[in-house]
């Protein structure tokens, strides 16, 4: 396994003479831990294989560096990375059992045959497919045949990194929970430095430490799925993550107080300094607004329907023209559809042109 680091990395598919901001991945630094567990989360054509493949060099960039444990292999192959990948679709010899496939990435690098027994033992029981390690491949289900192709992926203990990318597509709805918690496991179990590639936060929440969000082609942050959740670093970020996503408003901003629709709403921190110029948003996640009865102090919204999401209640409402959602306590009944609501003001963020704005403590510290 190894440490990754990207050194102003990009890349156009048009060239590197192509305007930047066509580039399918816009330039970026960062580094990957080594035995991390990272998730690359996007929607679709957000740059996410594309990364991927530069880091396994099924791609050249056009720009920058990678390096490995701080070697330049910007220029060598997915082979010579030593690189394990797993694709959408099982990549499985059909004709022969499930232990021969699980033992042909080892056969291949010439691992000793008693080593190889061991490993392949070793991974089937993780991935319960002991039972089965006799049996020819083609037999199998298509969810079966996907768990050879991540044992595949997870059999040799001496590569740099194991890529994944949206590994679970073919598998069974009600399988994909139970293979996504064992993925956890084999990371804590096999100490590789493993990135996920998906579209799913749900799978990037519980399968990573680390999750990278990407959008048009650029990181826009890199945290824990609580990080993600708690001080979304980008307004898409707060959009994104989270279900609902976080509500986005304009408004104005001076000092200690945000003003919506003519209503203003206390602030922890101060926000002096705004860029001149910018577009001003406030972001709150709906689980940190409050529907209650209208009232002097709270800020007046319309109900338009309250989806039940089993354990929670979620309002959606309008404040004028904007949409908002916002959490229903329990027990909440109002007569009619206007109702107040009450914000946690160490909740409410303050984005400039899409991007989280520090702000100073009303002691004025950064
Ligand atoms: P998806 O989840 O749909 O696979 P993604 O986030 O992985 O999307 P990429 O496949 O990396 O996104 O695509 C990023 C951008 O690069 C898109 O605009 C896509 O059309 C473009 N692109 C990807 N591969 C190529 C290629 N081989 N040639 C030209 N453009 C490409």
């Amino acid at each position: 396994m190894a440490r990754i680091d990207l050194v102003d990395l990009a890349h156009s598919y048009g060239g590197n003479a192509a305007a930047e901001e066509s580039f399918a991945l816009k330039p970026i630094s960062m580094t990957w831990r080594q035995g991390g567990a990272y998730a690359l989360l996007g929607p679709s054509g957000c740059g996410k294989t594309t990364l991927l493949n530069l880091i396994s060099g099924i791609v050249t960039p056009s720009r920058g560096k990678i390096l490995f444990d701080g070697a330049d292999i910007t220029r060598a192959t997915t082979q010579q990375r030593n690189i394990a990948q797993v694709f959408q679709f099982p990549v499985i010899y059909d004709t022969m059992t499930v232990g021969e496939n699980l033992a042909f990435p080892l056969k291949n690098r010439g691992v000793a045959r008693p080593e190889i027994e061991k490993r392949v033992r070793e991974i089937a029981e993780l991935l319960d497919l002991t039972p089965v390690l006799n049996r020819k491949a083609t037999r199998l289900t298509a969810d079966a045949k996907q768990k050879i192709s991540l044992g595949r992926g997870l059999v040799r203990s001496d590569v740099a990194a194991v890529l994944f990318d949206e590994p679970l597509t073919v598998i069974d709805p009600a399988l994909k929970w139970e293979l996504r918690s064992k993925l956890k496991a084999l990371h804590r179990a096999l100490d590789l430095t493993m990135i996920y590639v998906t579209h799913d936060q749900t799978e990037a929440l519980t399968f990573a430490d680390t999750v990278v969000v990407m959008h048009d082609g650029r990181v826009v942050q890199a945290g824990t799925p609580q990080q993600l959740f708690d001080r979304p670093e980008h307004t898409f970020v707060g959009y994104f993550i989270g279900s609902p996503g976080m509500n986005i408003v304009p408004a104005t901003v001076n000092g200690h107080e945000a003003v919506i629709d003519g209503h203003t709403i206390a602030l922890q921190r101060n926000y002096d300094a705004l860029p001149a110029g910018a577009r001003v948003e406030i972001g709150v996640r709906p689980e940190f607004v409050e529907v209650a009865a209208p009232a002097p102090g709270r800020l007046a919204a319309t109900i338009e329907r309250i989806d039940d999401l089993g354990r929670v209640r979620f309002a959606r409402v309008r404040i004028g023209d904007v949409k908002f959602a916002a959490r229903v306590p329990n027990g909440f009944s109002i007569p009619g559809s206007e109702a107040g609501l009450i914000f946690d003001p160490a909740r409410v963020h303050i984005y400039a042109d899409s991007r989280l704005v520090e702000g100073q403590d009303l002691e004025g510290r950064a």
